[in-house]
């Protein structure tokens, strides 16, 4: 289990009364490994007082907030079972619904998914957004994402490593899940109230997550501009012909202001925009290449995962550039 927390001290106790009778009711063996993400209340020290009885338990502490995104990452690299399954720990991912994972697993799926059914959870203007953002992304996204799957879902071995591979700084998981691939299954399941405390998403951390998605798996928005830039230019020329042959053939006439300020203002808009555009994918290529560490660890629990590290870069000759 790979579970990335954030100031959730108060749910860890439920979480775990739920989670181990089904676990252990559905595998021989298992660790539940909890990534705290720069939590700034008792989580991980409570999560110290329950390793002290419960060996099942293992735990890293960021040295700060990096973010969900990030403690996925770093729960994949800490993971040491043949599968993993990620869910968060407010209880909103029901555990019961784990065997279910397992047993699509067992049949040899490797990407098992659950699928929310509604989002009756999520406050309505949350709700309205996120639509939108998987309009645009569907539209726009070079990977198809499955309706509705999140990062509650079970990884096997090898999809695990796979996305170890995948050391990209800006992650939008759910993008990457459906990248690398392998035999899926989506599992549909109800998003249960929080248990306690509130959500750690405010709408512009969400909206700094929607444009990681759309900028790390579509170039479209870079691309777009050529063709308004082309249609722009011929129109230019069109009307530049048109004026032309009219001053020839009917001399000069002089008003014309409303028509000059409304279309410099709109192509100094058009401009801007596209700048901004360009921009953000800039930046993202600045905060890729600095290939600075996607995070550190500040404290553990439990011995740290001894399988052989994967390298967070694939070494440029190995690739197909
Ligand atoms: N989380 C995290 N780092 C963050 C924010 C959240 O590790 O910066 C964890 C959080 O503790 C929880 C999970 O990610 O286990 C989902 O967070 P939350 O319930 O706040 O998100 P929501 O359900 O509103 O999407
Ligand atoms: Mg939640």
């Amino acid at each position: 289990m790979i579970v990335p927390v954030h100031n959730e001290a108060e749910n860890l106790h439920l979480l775990l009364e739920r989670l181990h009778p089904v676990l252990r009711g559905c595998v021989a063996s298992y660790e539940i490994v909890f990534v705290d993400d720069g939590s700034s209340d008792a989580t991980f020290a409570t999560i110290r007082r329950l390793a002290e009885t419960d060996a099942t338990i293992r735990a890293i502490s960021f040295s700060r907030n990096f973010g969900k995104e990030i403690a996925i990452a770093a729960g994949l690299d800490e993971a040491r079972g043949a599968a993993a399954i990620i869910m968060d720990a407010d209880l909103q991912h029901p555990p019961e619904m784990i065997p279910s994972f397992v047993a699509l697993w067992r049949q040899g799926y490797k990407n098992v998914y659950g699928q929310r059914v509604d989002r009756a959870a999520d406050t309505p203007l949350r709700r309205w957004l996120t639509q939108q953002f998987y309009l645009i992304f569907d539209s726009f996204g070079e990977t198809r994402l499955p309706p509705g799957a999140g990062d509650f879902r079970l990884l096997d071995r090898q999809a695990i490593d796979a996305l170890r591979h995948m050391g990209e700084r800006a992650r939008f998981s759910k993008g990457l899940y459906a990248w690398v691939g392998f035999k899926s299954i989506g599992v549909p399941f109800e998003v249960a109230a929080r248990a306690a405390g509130q959500s750690k998403f405010s709408y512009g951390k969400l909206t700094r997550f929607a444009f990681d998605g759309l900028t790390s798996f579509s170039t479209l928005p870079l691309m777009v501009w050529t063709f308004i830039g082309t249609f722009v230019s011929v129109l230019a020329l069109v009307t530049a012909v048109y004026f032309l042959s009219r001053t020839v053939l009917y001399g000069v006439d002089v008003p014309g202001y409303a028509s000059l300020i409304v279309s410099i203002l709109f192509f100094a808009g058009i401009q801007l925009l596209s700048l901004g555009i360009i921009g953000e994918y800039v930046g993202r290529i600045f905060a890729e290449v600095k290939r600075r560490p996607l995070y550190i660890v500040a404290d553990r629990i439990g011995a740290p995962n001894p399988a052989p590290e994967v390298p967070h870069q694939v070494p440029v000759m190995n690739s197909h550039v």
